[in-house]
């Protein structure tokens, strides 16, 4: 795999296009993984470095599997888009609105959530209500391997949770209602709606493979030059390293690489 600070020469041609646009994962990628969700913190200076390409850039965006009110809290920059519950919420300034008529999905999720939260009392397991998708974390059991199987065995047997999609991320489990809306549809809606001629996506978990899909299919050149980089760590799925372009080592890799950016960004849009 191609280590990217070793290529830089094909982003700075990308940077010479214009409308550019970065899309950005939050938990792994810009914010280091916490033993919680809650104690999850995005790194100072990949703040200090977005909150310029937000001035920089056409369009700099979040994308996350958290709802959006959560993470305009967490990553807290006026000028982003912020993307939440993988796709089907939208955030700007102050407006949110949803990707698709979901009433029926909170019932569906709020349903299985109910029925899963007593067979899961296990000490280590948080069961997390999004709304429109849930997400069962393990990181803090003491068999986190043993966990997954037993949570994965209990959700089958479900038969409110027959309809969710389900997917297996680093530590934890989303159950996603079944629209056909993920990280791929909303990169390449955000790739149409600012006309984007240049794109780069940062991810580091499985439902970011969807999104580098999406930035793969996109590319036609003249027209738009994209990239898909994988955030590496030892719990990163092999699935997603092999449909990247490039690869950064870890959430330090992602400041310095995000400070290379303000640094060779021509453009100001
Ligand atoms: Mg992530």
């Amino acid at each position: 795999m191609r280590y990217i600070f070793d290529h830089l020469n094909l982003i700075r041609e990308t940077l010479l296009r214009s409308p550019v646009g970065l899309i950005t994962d939050v938990d792994g990628t810009i914010s280091r993984i916490a033993p919680t969700p809650q104690q999850a913190r995005i790194s100072s200076s990949c703040r200090y470095y977005l909150i310029r390409l937000s001035h920089q850039l056409a369009v700099v965006a979040a994308i996350s599997g958290r709802p959006v009110a959560q993470l305009k809290g967490m990553v807290g920059i006026d000028g982003m888009v912020y993307i939440g519950n993988h796709g089907l919420e939208r955030g700007e300034k102050t407006r949110t609105k949803l990707a698709t008529d979901t009433s029926d999905y909170f019932r569906v999720i709020n349903s299985v959530v109910k029925k899963l939260a007593p067979l899961l009392a296990i000490e280590g397991i948080n069961i997390e209500n999004k709304g429109m998708t849930a997400t069962i974390h393990y990181r803090l059991c003491n068999d986190p391997q043993l966990a997954e199987r037993e949570i994965l065995k209990l959700v089958a047997a479900l038969p409110q949770a027959k309809r969710l999609t389900i997917i297996k991320d680093r530590m934890a489990i989303d159950l996603i209602s079944p629209t056909d809306i993920n990280k791929g549809t909303a990169t390449r809606d955000l790739i149409r709606e600012y006309n984007l001629r240049g794109g780069i996506y940062l991810g580091d978990d499985t439902t970011d493979i969807a999104a580098f899909q999406a930035i793969r299919t996109a590319n036609s050149p003249p027209d738009f030059q994209g990239w898909a980089i994988a955030v590496n760590s030892p719990e990163v799925p092999p699935e997603l390293i092999s449909a990247a372009d490039f690869l950064l080592e870890g959430v330090s890799d992602v400041e310095r690489f995000l400070k290379w950016l303000t640094e060779n960004t021509v453009q100001s849009s």
